[in-house]
């Protein structure tokens, strides 16, 4: 049985009063379940989230992080920095990261490698673009940036990787890929970690489906053998909304 996720990514939203605000909310409304429930606040409300979530299931994880030990790399965050404030998840690979960042497979490839020397958990975010998908490449983008950012890992270093596949065209835009189109990427993904370690590599790793999950389309998504859960943006910011999706799972 894999581990099924929700994860919210909140962005660069929520200021501190925000952030205790929403995470008040949403451990209060937060259902029984058997899914891991994650947070990712801005760095600057890590450790306020971390205690303010100490008696709570829910999971703090950061948005981020730099793949040096330490040293003269100003207003980066490395790996220590976040165990030492109780966050031992990360996302790495966002679109807006790979975007507006500048951030390359090579270069996630080192940050992934330092957080699993580390023993954190990854969420690694990979998707193609809406040309690649209109172009019929959706597939091949795919799986380079698997094997470009992961490929490096030992079968055993799996077991820190969770894998978000977010096309970057149903990311913020209301558009999300249907539950036909996820379920089949995830289970071309699913293939190719099987071609390169094994099935139970395959079989073991949880993907989430990240792009404009709401309320309204989680449960559809959700019901694919292959969707382990979803790495949600905007409607994470609503308790009432993130709960919902929690609730489809
Ligand atoms: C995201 O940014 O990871 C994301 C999936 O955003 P949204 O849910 O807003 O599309």
């Amino acid at each position: 049985m894999r581990t099924k996720i929700v994860a919210g990514n909140w962005k660069m939203n929520n200021n501190r009063d925000e952030t205790e605000t929403l995470l008040a909310e949403l451990s209060a409304k937060l259902p029984d379940t058997d899914a891991q429930v994650i947070v990712a606040p801005t760095f600057v409300n890590l450790e306020v989230s971390t205690r303010a979530l100490e008696s709570s299931t829910i999971e703090v994880a950061a948005q981020n992080m730099h793949f040096a030990e330490n040293g003269a790399y100003t207003g980066e965050i490395s790996a220590d920095m976040l165990l030492n404030i109780g966050v031992d998840t990360v996302i790495l690979g966002h679109s807006e990261r790979r975007a507006y960042f500048g951030e390359t497979d090579e270069l996630l490839a080192k940050k992934v490698k330092t957080a699993v020397d580390k023993h954190m958990k990854v969420i690694f975010c990979f998707g193609e673009e809406l040309e690649e998908r209109k172009s019929g490449n959706h597939f091949s983008v795919v799986e380079n940036q698997l094997k470009n950012g992961l490929f490096h890992l030992d079968a055993q270093a799996w077991k820190h990787i969770v894998l978000a596949y977010e096309p970057v065209w149903a990311i913020g835009t209301g558009e999300t890929a249907s539950p036909e189109q996820a379920q089949e990427m995830h289970a071309f993904i699913r293939n190719t970690i099987a071609k390169k370690y094994n099935d139970s590599v395959a079989d073991a790793v949880s993907i989430l489906y990240g792009g404009s999950v709401k309320p309204n389309n989680a449960s559809d998504i959700f019901s694919k053998p292959d969707v382990d859960g979803g790495l949600i943006g905007g409607a994470s910011l609503k308790a009432d909304d993130f709960v919902a999706i929690i609730k489809a799972i």
